[in-house]
């Protein structure tokens, strides 16, 4: 009996064994954050307050920026005018959003709540707000009245390609023109375009630059000579946003 006793006591230790094994283990873990108990606990919680006042504040600036460039920015004005007219109303507070990004990009565009995001953190400028919402804009346009499509590696080309030309490719040329670089001035439009839509779908699809670029080129003349809503190529230091926005009118397009 004795023996049967010992036995079962190995295979199932006692409560008492039990307490002294978690006992041994606290007496290690607190071992491992020597002076743990000394750090003032307030100090992270200041940390994360300060840093949702920072993230507040970052968010409350790119609203106003979006404000102003809604009511005074020719072009975001033209591009609203245009999606009204095309049954595609922006409602501000619905369908843009001020957001934290990952770095690498300044906006973006979710087709499925048809949603314009303006990065908070990266478009911290009046201008880079401008040119975030104008750009997305094309896209929010393409979607409402081209039936865009963004798992088809064409359509999204296509919209990139309207994107860079009608925005950022005609700041890039006009800016170009004040420096004095050759290699700059070199850089044709065209290649500005295909250059901006190749890295804008691979910053938002997972295909090789090659795959971007050949799509790129299979549609570029098509979405490349398609002006619309805008009209013209808008240029730096230039009259063309102003122009852009005052022929909206015999497109159709009204506030
Ligand atoms: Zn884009």
């Amino acid at each position: 009996m004795t023996g049967n006793k010992d036995e079962t006591a190995k295979e199932q230790p006692s409560p008492k064994a039990n307490e002294k094994t978690d006992a041994n283990n606290d007496a290690d873990y607190s071992d491992l954050y020597p002076g743990r108990r000394d750090s003032p606990t307030q100090n992270w919680f200041r940390k994360i307050v300060f840093a949702e006042q920072q993230e507040q504040l970052q968010k409350t600036r790119c609203e106003v920026n979006v404000v102003d460039c809604i009511q005074n920015s020719p072009l975001v004005k033209l591009m609203m005018a245009a999606l009204k007219s095309s049954g595609c109303e922006v409602d501000i507070g619905r369908h843009i959003s001020c957001e934290v990004c990952d770095k690498v990009v300044t906006g973006g565009y979710d087709p499925q709540l048809n949603q314009i995001i303006v990065c908070q953190n990266t478009a911290r400028t009046k201008n880079r707000v401008q040119s975030t919402l104008s750009h997305e804009m094309i896209h929010m346009f393409d979607y409402c009245q081209n039936k865009l499509d963004l798992n088809n590696i064409d359509h999204l080309a296509c919209t990139e390609i309207r994107a860079a030309s009608l925005c950022h490719c005609s700041y890039f040329m006009a800016l170009s023109r004040n420096v004095a670089s050759p290699i700059r001035i070199a850089r044709t439009h065209r290649d500005c375009v295909i250059d901006k839509a190749v890295r804008s779908i691979v910053a938002v699809k997972d295909v090789t630059k090659d795959e971007a670029l050949t799509a790129v080129l299979r549609v570029f003349e098509r979405c490349y000579n398609d002006l619309e809503p805008v009209g013209r190529r808008i240029r730096r230091n230039s009259h063309d946003m102003e122009k852009a926005y005052l022929e909206g009118p015999l497109y159709g397009y009204t506030e």
